[in-house]
């Protein structure tokens, strides 16, 4: 058990900055997910923790010891890779022990380490086997397995399910949490996903440009997103904006909307100001789709698209001003053309600065 801090982690490479200052405090057992676009230092930060990159600036500590110079086996924490990284001529028991013949673990003690691992992850029918006998998921499975025999202080995973379908991916997303909250080792796990962040993170770190964009729940980061960018990275599908002007201190105007603000729930609302307006798809609800409208304003738009997924209907919309997705929860039919008068729930409104994007919530 351990908990794991980086203190402003750094990683230049030659002349470029891939990690640009991390500070970060994972408790002992936590869940934590880094999330965020592609090249943003998510594996760099997370090879640095694992010893597979160097550290060219900053503090890492695991389980309270600095580790900035200890070799990876040397730091309590085992990797697993979107590429599983299995031998290949090895059977699944043979590469499940592999790591503890060469840690020297009695075999008595190494055999019931395997043996636990293989009731947990459901391996016992493929041990003979080798990896290219197996599918993507059971792959997947030895890959945990493996990390899971070393007893690791923290658990690592880069992108495990990336390989996988989306069926698979879903189940194995399932069985990582339950496994984490049964084991209950520190996890740090790394994903451009963020439906995987939200499902497994009990914190969230969003990541962007080799920085930390904002770290909190899943549900903090996503009611109360620290700035535009944020905003539009978590939730599916993104947050609708609309620049504007705050034509007194409690009224946006923009995009042909014109929407209450409740001054208690942001800062700096003077008028003039200039914004820009975010709303979810499910804060703007299509009149007579069988939910009760909560909105306090309404507007009058064009369905150009719409996409039925079965539990719910995206509506792509447009007014002359301004376009939107809203999303219907209790489905109706709707065809392209139709226009419909939709509700905005005004009371659950985002607000931010139109030039540096941050939120103006209190
Ligand atoms: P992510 O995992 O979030 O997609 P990475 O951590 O892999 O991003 O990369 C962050 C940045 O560092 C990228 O700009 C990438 O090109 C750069 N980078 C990663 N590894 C190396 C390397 N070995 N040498 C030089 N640049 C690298
Ligand atoms: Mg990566």
């Amino acid at each position: 058990m351990a908990d794991v801090i980086l203190k402003d982690l750094v990683k230049i490479y030659g002349r470029d900055i891939a990690v640009r200052g991390i500070d970060l405090t994972i408790p002992d057992g936590a869940f934590v997910v880094l999330v965020g676009p592609s090249g943003c230092g998510k594996s760099t930060t997370l090879r640095m923790i694992a010893g597979l990159e160097s550290i060219s600036h900053g503090e890492l500590r695991i389980g309270g010891r600095v580790v900035n110079d200890l070799d990876p086996q040397d730091r309590g924490v085992a990797m697993v890779f979107q590429s599983y990284a299995l031998y290949p001529h090895m059977t699944v028991r043979e590469n499940l022990a592999f790591s503890l013949k060469l840690a020297k673990v009695p075999e008595a003690e190494a055999s019931e380490r395997i043996d636990r691992a293989v009731t947990a992850l459901e391996l016992g029918p493929y041990l003979e086997r080798r990896p290219s006998e197996l599918s993507g998921g059971q792959r997947q499975r030895v890959a945990m397995g493996r990390a899971i025999v070393r007893k690791p202080e923290v658990f690592l995973f880069d992108e495990p399910l990336s390989n996988l379908d989306a069926k698979l991916r879903n189940q194995m997303r399932v069985e990582i949490k339950r496994l984490q909250h049964r084991l209950k080792v520190t996890t740090i796990y790394v994903t451009h996903d963020q439906v995987e962040a939200m499902t497994l993170a009990d914190v969230i770190v969003v990541m962007k440009d080799g920085v930390i964009a904002q770290s909190g729940s899943p549900l903090e980061v996503f009611e109360r997103p620290a700035d535009r960018f944020v905003a539009s990275f978590i939730g599916t599908p993104q947050m609708n904006f609309v620049d504007g002007v705050l034509s007194d201190a409690t009224t946006f105007e923009g995009g042909g909307l014109t929407i209450p603000l409740d001054p208690t729930r942001f800062n700096s609302l003077t008028a003039g100001r200039h914004v820009t307006l975010g709303l979810r798809p499910e804060d703007i609800v299509p009149e007579g789709h069988g939910l009760r409208p909560t909105g306090t304003a309404t507007l009058q738009a064009t369905v150009t698209l719409s996409e039925m997924l079965g539990n719910e209907t995206l509506l792509f919309a447009e007014t002359a001003a301004m376009q939107f997705v809203a999303r219907m929860q209790q489905p109706r039919p709707v065809a392209d053309g139709d226009r419909l008068t939709f509700h905005v729930n005004a009371e659950r409104c985002h607000l931010f600065d139109i030039d540096t994007g941050k939120s103006l919530a209190v």
